[in-house]
């Protein structure tokens, strides 16, 4: 699955447009710039080149404070994963427990996501993930894409529930 301008003018599985992040934030602008043309865009030590944390303004190794952004490889794989039971009429479109995964990525940056598409539970430890985009509200952010991706039916009918 790639993103397409298609995509990102589609509505999220998960969240309504007015939860979209600002993609002019004053740190994180870069990420939302290169998600927007499909590249993984993270922050490294410009010294050392120690992968760092997104808003991290000093490198844990050198001290350094010079960070430079970059796009880094789209792969890694499970490091943690929860599912989350949450239900916010308006906000949280989805109805059904959904997974937020914390991914190793192999360029050695750690980031958390949900996943690309709905799925009932969350993912192996250690199961290989490509970092691909979702949109909320036309901003792209990142989201997991699973190998072994288990997609939920649209309609689990019987699964409904009347509130
Ligand atoms: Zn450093």
């Amino acid at each position: 699955m790639t993103t397409t301008a298609t995509d990102l003018a589609r509505a999220d599985w998960l969240l309504a447009p007015g939860l979209a992040p600002n993609a002019a934030d004053a740190v994180l602008a870069p990420l939302y710039a290169g998600a927007a043309r499909g590249e993984l865009v993270l922050p490294s030590c410009g010294a050392c080149g120690l992968a760092l944390e997104l808003e991290q303004r000093a490198c844990d190794r050198c001290d350094s404070a010079d960070v430079v952004w970059a796009a880094v490889a789209p792969t890694g794989e499970v490091h943690s994963a929860t599912t989350v039971h949450r239900r916010e009429r308006g906000l949280v479109l989805a109805t059904e427990p959904y997974p937020v995964v914390d991914v190793e990525l192999a360029s050695g940056h750690r980031l958390v996501m949900t996943t690309l598409a709905p799925r009932a539970s969350a993912p192996a430890i250690g199961e290989a993930v490509r970092i691909g985009f979702r949109s909320v509200g036309g901003v792209a952010v990142p989201a997991a894409e699973l190998a072994a991706a288990e997609i939920r039916p649209v309609h689990p009918s019987d699964t409904e529930v009347t509130p």
